[in-house]
């Protein structure tokens, strides 16, 4: 296949889209939007005011209010960019159990998805771009000329959610991020708006058992890089 300039990952909570988008991102020297950290970085605004996340008008009016940039950070490890809301680094902050437990709320309401989509419509200008999230293929970019949809087990998926918190050096309880993944997941893919599912012509890659280098080189391989 000719080199895609768009290239879209999508799945469900933690199959690797951000690990497998940065990889493929450094290696074609193309630019990652990781857009679950701007749902993530919306639902950190509105705890931070108290917006009740059942408020679906206020959701909207504060995702159409609120500024959130990527700024480059090369060697950040956990992506390729600091995440900023408003002028104010939140990266870290919006990669813990409370917001896990909130964005899916935050997401599904229409308001929101119309400012974040619009949003990553602008990112994606130019191309040459890898971007992560659940309607990338479907919905953002359809015309995206790659688009992959990693999976793999639920246990497998809890199991580095896992080891991501407690790299972290917060406390973690398995059971507990076990169901609060299936949970996200059940609220993703059942949402009416964009809903969490492969678009018609996506690669499925399932990553269980295999470590971020093999399922980049299988990706690499359908673009006929390897
Ligand atoms: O990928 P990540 O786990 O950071 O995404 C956080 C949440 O953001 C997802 O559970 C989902 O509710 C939402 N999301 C979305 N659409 C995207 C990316 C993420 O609804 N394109």
């Amino acid at each position: 296949m000719p080199k895609p300039s768009f290239i879209a990952i999508d799945g469900p909570v933690a199959a690797g889209k951000t690990t497998i988008g940065r990889l493929l991102a450094q290696r074609l020297g193309y630019r990652l939007v990781d857009t679950g950290a701007m749902y993530r970085a919306l639902t950190w605004k509105g705890m931070r005011l108290g917006i009740d996340l059942q408020d679906e008008e206020g959701l909207s009016r504060l995702a159409s209010s609120t500024k959130i940039e990527f700024v480059p950070a090369i060697g950040y490890e956990e992506g390729c960019c600091s995440v900023f809301v408003d002028g104010h680094d939140v990266t870290t902050e919006i990669q813990n159990l409370v917001i896990d437990a909130g964005v899916s709320l935050v997401s599904k309401v229409a308001g929101v998805r119309k400012a974040m989509v619009e949003l990553q419509w602008g990112m994606a200008e130019g191309g040459k771009i890898v971007m992560a999230g659940r309607d990338i293929g479907t919905t953002v970019l359809p015309q995206a000329e790659l688009k992959i949809y990693l999976g793999a087990s639920v246990e497998e998926r809890a199991r580095r959610r896992y080891l991501e918190v407690i790299e972290r050096g917060e406390a973690a309880d398995y059971g507990a991020i076990l169901s609060e993944l299936v949970k996200r997941d059940e609220i993703d893919s059942q949402r009416s708006i964009s809903p969490l599912r492969p678009a018609p012509d996506a690669r499925m890659v399932n990553t269980d058992g295999l470590s971020p280098a093999q399922v980049l080189s299988q990706i690499l391989e359908m673009m006929g890089e390897s």
